[in-house]
């Protein structure tokens, strides 16, 4: 059936070439060539290998005229050169000659006029069913008339043994040549790759042409009111924006035009790390044929244990986003209503929720805070603070102020509200105090969708000067002041110091000179 040939992606040969296959000639692939099993409900199971995650460190644009002018470079775009790209190049495709390989093409964006044509390369089944799974699926004519505006070349086998002399991180590498369309992987099997690879370039060709890009999740409620949930990894958009009671749109990457929201993927990736069914029923749901399960473990049966985290915290499952019932099929909405910015705060200090004036917006978009917890050791391990501006800075080949103020003038054009959320701990932090449990954040995000938000009292914290609603319906009003919360209220408030030291201390990379100057919109110590 496939018209492609070696030469139409570069080669000089290649083995068999598995054009575009569907989800049973997939399945069976994996199967027949032992890339992974079958879980009790026939879902596939793979293990990606050595990477379990991406791998930033390894990332290079080509620094080359035009593109060079326009990128901020620095440790998240690092530069490489067109003869080093072109070395690789050549070893990547000379890698892939005469191998039997999968060649999967997909959209990413949800509007004709501004969605790119992907066209991956893999040497695995499983890398062209994770693709398959995440990017919009064309159909029947779409495949006709396919013409790639990007390529993927993915060498998972092949190691660059050259990195030390070229200059380079690692012998992974992941480099995107902008003005020739091309990215190549090497060294990594991890899906992840081509996933935020291909968001990163949509950073880079949308906001060129005035249209926002974001790492955030999306959902439509029944009066046609768009929220979007932005935050970095594990704050919660795929877990929140999955919610019987509201269309989804997309769990993690979206657009911003004249027109509305729209998805750039096809499907959701979600956690698998302690997922019940009773908490997350339709991502549990979602699991089943097509699905794609990551480094999840199972027993002889096939039983998967979501609990098991031996092979990595980080399990995954990516599924097409008509796994979940109530989806938007056109991925697609209007503009957003409210925008809810996610934050895991293992310190404790945020509270729950707060409303957000339109300038502390803009402080908490570029401040893009987020705490891990260090270690996984029991007892009380110090929690990690992230700055990553706009909730996303890895995949950000532009300067974030480009994404902040797109935000920014479109939040004041559609009259967007803003809050902020913490998902992270309560009553005390990692070790002393508790996580949020889902039930209440959703509570939290019921009011804000519902409005009931606006109708009850408020109070003003004291380092971060948040407005917090004295009492929700379905919230234990004694969590809301994360003050109160805390037994130890010295304890409450040294921390909080030194969580607000920290925000200053981040932000001060943001005074431009001439430029408004938001830290009056933050915390003051
Ligand atoms: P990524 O960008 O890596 O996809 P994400 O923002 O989509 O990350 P989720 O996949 O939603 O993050 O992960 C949130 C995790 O935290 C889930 O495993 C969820 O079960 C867990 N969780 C625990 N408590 C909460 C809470 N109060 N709100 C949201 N998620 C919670
Ligand atoms: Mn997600």
């Amino acid at each position: 059936m496939s018209q492609l040939r070696a030469a139409d992606l570069g080669l000089k040969s290649v083995g068999t070439l598995h054009h575009n296959l569907d989800y049973d000639q997939l399945f069976k692939h994996e199967q027949d060539r032992q890339e992974g099993a079958v879980s009790a409900n026939g879902t596939m199971m793979v293990d990606t290998g050595k990477f379990t995650g991406r791998s930033p460190k390894d990332k290079y644009f080509v620094q080359q005229a035009p593109s060079a002018a326009n990128l901020a470079w620095g440790n998240i775009n690092k530069p490489v050169s067109s003869e080093i790209f072109d070395e690789l190049y050549a070893e990547v495709t000379e890698y892939l000659s005469g191998k039997d390989l999968y060649v999967t093409d997909g959209f990413c964006g949800s509007n004709p006029a501004t969605r790119k044509q992907v066209r991956f390369i893999t040497e695995f089944a499983w890398q062209s069913h994770f693709v398959k799974n995440m990017f919009i699926r064309p159909d029947a004519q779409d495949l006709m008339d396919f013409a790639p505006n990007f390529m993927v070349y993915n060498a998972s086998g092949l190691t660059n043994k050259n990195w030390e002399k070229h200059g380079l991180n690692s012998e992974v590498f992941v480099i995107f040549n902008i003005e020739k369309n091309i990215a190549i992987i090497g060294g990594t099997w991890y899906g992840g790759e081509m996933k935020k690879g291909i968001f990163t370039m949509m950073n880079y060709w949308l906001p060129l042409q005035n249209i926002l890009s974001m790492h955030c999740s999306a959902n439509v409620g029944k009066e046609g009111d768009v929220c979007l949930f932005f935050g970095l990894s594990g704050t919660g958009k795929t877990t929140l924006s999955t919610d019987a009671a509201r269309k989804l749109i997309g769990d993690d990457e979206h657009g911003w035009d004249a027109d509305g929201v729209f998805n750039f993927e096809g499907g959701c990736y979600a956690k698998c790390i302690n997922l019940s069914a009773d908490s997350e029923p339709e991502i549990f749901a979602a699991i089943k044929r097509d699905a794609l399960l990551e480094n999840v473990v199972a027993d002889a049966d096939g039983v998967i244990d979501f609990s098991d985290d031996s092979k990595t915290e980080n399990t995954r499952v990516s599924y097409p986003i008509d796994h979940i019932d109530n989806h938007e099929p056109s991925l697609k909405a209007g503009h957003p209503k409210n925008i809810i910015f996610l934050t895991c705060d293992a310190f404790g200090v945020l509270p729950p929720v707060s409303k957000l004036t339109k300038e502390q917006a803009m402080y908490y978009f570029l401040s893009g805070y987020t705490a891990k917890v260090a270690g996984t050791e029991r007892g009380v391990t110090e929690p990690q603070a992230t700055f990553s501006a706009c909730f996303g800075e890895a995949f950000l080949p532009l300067h974030p102020t480009v994404y902040g103020k797109l935000l920014g003038e479109k939040m004041e054009v559609h009259g967007v509200n803003a809050y902020l959320v913490n998902t992270g701990w309560a009553g005390g932090g990692y070790g002393v105090g508790q996580r949020m449990s889902i039930k209440a954040t959703r509570a939290c995000i019921n009011a804000i969708l519902d409005g009931s938000i606006n109708q009850v009292e408020y109070e003003q914290t004291q380092f971060f000067k948040l407005n917090i609603p004295k009492q929700l319906p379905g919230v234990d009003s004694s969590l809301l002041n994360p003050r109160n919360a805390w037994a130890d209220k010295e304890s409450f408030d040294a921390t909080a110091k030194k969580l607000a030291g920290m925000f200053v201390q981040n932000f001060k990379k943001y005074l431009i000179e001439g430029d408004v100057d938001f830290t009056q919109f933050g915390p003051q110590v």
